[in-house]
């Protein structure tokens, strides 16, 4: 942990590091060697993520001298909203803007009673996979830690009335398991109870396209529900749609996965992508349902999204309902999640891609 100490010149003032950037065992450690005690990090952390103020004047229980020591030593990031595009069907879509220039996506979806946030993980991806408008930039780079918990810090602010920000996917940009440790450390304060920003392990997925190294740490590591962006039933259709699979390929995925570690009565969430006459068949959706027997899962249909640079088609509605037939008579659980906001370039990477 790098922190600039009181004896460094005011000059390299604006490259403090920012607050958000440290967990509740080192800021801890920190105050310790600064003689304030440990219980003052949880208030801290509580000003910051539960109370959501904006800078360390607002931390009104925190004495003058304290809170002079922490502007003196980090910096306190806001979010910054460069454009916010709202959809007929009550979605919002966020352009955050970085400290670098870059920027990155966030959706905000209305279901019944809830809403659910999608984060992104990276500015780009450098997966590859064909049907997908991020991965057309390749990758920028990886998001802090920081720049994942702002994405939710600047949502929660539009969140008013009855209804609760309560679930987070991370299905944004980039692949979350490319960026794992900035990935985790901020799941960690997203999900935590005490001090944190209280979300429920249970309502938080994290979606990848199968790097499977990160598999078993990220079972011990937390609890949070698992997504598997599959999209295709065999090795030559998948490595034509994602490259990922040349190195991972299907038998591969599906074993990492049947052995993962799950909570009890919890499934692996596989989405696969409709696309016309690429996976669309009978055959897909048969071999679909053999394939996943070993796993405890659940299917989401995802009707492709077109976008101008590619030359993928959506199915006939009536094909995708045929292919979710299928699969209901071998006994899955399957919804056809519709992309919310396509009339505001919902699906991941578009609205980055506009604003270029
Ligand atoms: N990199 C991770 C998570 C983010 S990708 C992953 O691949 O799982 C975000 C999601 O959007 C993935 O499920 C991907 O399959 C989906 N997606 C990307 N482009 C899409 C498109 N044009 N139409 C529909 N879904 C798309
Ligand atoms: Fe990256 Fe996911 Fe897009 Fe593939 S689908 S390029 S892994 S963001």
């Amino acid at each position: 942990m790098k922190i600039i100490t009181e004896t460094m010149p005011a000059i390299i003032s604006d490259i403090k590091p920012d607050i958000k950037e440290f967990n509740k065992e080192e800021l801890t450690r920190w105050f310790a060697e600064k003689g304030i005690q440990p219980y003052r990090t949880i208030q801290i952390m509580r000003w910051i993520y539960l109370k959501q103020v904006e800078s360390f004047d607002g931390m009104t229980d925190i004495s003058k001298d304290n809170r002079q020591l922490l502007s003196d030593n980090f910096s306190f990031s806001k979010p910054e909203k460069i454009k916010v595009e709202s959809s007929a069907d009550g979605s919002q879509k966020y352009l955050f803007g970085l400290q670098d220039g870059n920027c990155i996506e966030t959706v905000l979806i209305p279901e019944k009673n809830h809403y659910t946030l999608c984060i992104s993980t990276q500015v780009g991806c450098a997966m590859g996979c064909r049907f997908c408008m991020t991965a057309k930039s390749g990758l920028i780079r990886n998001l802090t830690q920081a720049e994942i918990i702002n994405q939710v810090l600047g949502a929660l602010k539009d969140v008013t009335g009855e209804k609760r920000l309560t679930n987070i996917v991370l299905m944004g940009m980039g692949e979350p398991l490319a960026n794992y440790e900035n990935v985790i450390r901020a799941i960690h304060i997203i999900t935590d109870n005490d001090s944190g920003l209280q979300f429920s392990t249970r309502r938080v997925t994290l979606s990848t396209s199968g790097l499977l190294p990160r598999f078993d740490e990220l079972g011990r590591d937390t609890k949070i529900n698992l997504a598997i962006s599959l999209n295709a039933t065999d090795n030559r259709t998948r490595s034509m749609l994602m490259p990922i699979n040349k190195k991972y390929p299907l038998e591969q995925l599906i074993d990492a996965c049947a052995r993962y570690s799950l909570a009890p009565r919890n499934k692996i969430t596989f989405e696969y992508i409709l696309i016309q006459g690429i996976n669309d068949s009978i055959e897909d959706a048969n071999r679909l349902a053999k394939l996943l027997m070993p796993v405890k899962a659940k299917i989401n249909l995802i009707p492709f999204n077109e976008h101008p640079d590619s030359e993928f088609k959506r199915p006939k509605e009536s094909v995708i309902l045929k292919f979710q037939e299928v699969l209901h008579q071998k006994g899955y659980t399957s919804i056809i999640r519709r992309s919310k906001g396509q009339d505001i370039s919902a699906a991941c990477g578009q609205l980055s891609a506009k604003n270029k």
